[in-house]
């Protein structure tokens, strides 16, 4: 019984822990890849070009989306993010799925177009006090960006209704458990075949 992939999109609010999250999630299935984002804002130390993002100029971000080669885009704390369509839609095809892990203006808008098969999860950091206390001791934004994604943060969390699931990070390896369980899950309903 053959089907088609799956997205699989993961947002929360930046320092929620949803990149380490999703990498183990990936790692953890046989048949799920991850997506790779372009973006226009620079590096942060440790961050490879290629796999975690592709760091790409405005110039040639916005030529690319005139071009309609991303799924979804949108602007976050002034920098573009965007999918890139073309392994996307490749992936599915051959029935893989793919984590997304994206802000809530791109969800709504894969939501929104509905030509492909997609499940939105929200994952949730313990409380916002512990949010605050992950993005100081991650130490690569300052204090001005801080209170800035804190402010994002409280605005993307009323978005949660429209999510399918939630998954609230506070021990990881229980945060992943629930996070493959909603995968392995999703791949039996029945509908999908
Ligand atoms: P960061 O700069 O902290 O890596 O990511 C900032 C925000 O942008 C996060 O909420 C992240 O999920 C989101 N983001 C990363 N890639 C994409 C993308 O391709 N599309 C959209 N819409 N958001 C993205």
């Amino acid at each position: 019984m053959k089907r088609k992939g799956i997205l699989f999109i993961v947002s929360a609010p930046s320092g929620s822990g949803k990149t380490t999250l999703c990498n183990k999630l990936v790692d953890s299935l046989k048949g799920l890849n991850r997506s790779i984002s372009m973006t226009t804002r620079p590096p942060r130390p440790g961050e490879r070009d290629g796999i975690d993002y592709i760091f790409i100029e405005k110039e040639e971000f916005l030529k690319r989306k005139k071009k309609n080669e991303f799924l979804e885009w949108a602007k976050v704390f002034d920098e573009y993010y965007g999918t890139p369509k073309k392994y996307i839609k490749h992936l599915v095809t051959k029935g893989q799925d793919v984590v997304l892990n994206i802000d809530v203006q791109g969800t709504m808008k894969i939501r929104r177009a509905k030509s492909v098969n997609s499940v939105c999860i929200f994952v949730l950091p313990p409380s916002m006090s512990e949010l605050q206390g992950r993005l100081r001791d991650r130490s690569t934004d300052t204090k001005k960006e801080i209170a800035k994604r804190i402010r994002i943060a409280k605005k993307e969390v009323s978005y949660l209704p429209r999510y399918d699931y939630v998954v609230i990070n506070n021990v990881l390896d229980s945060a992943l458990e629930n996070l493959r369980s909603i995968v392995i899950a999703e791949r039996c309903r029945i509908e999908r075949r």
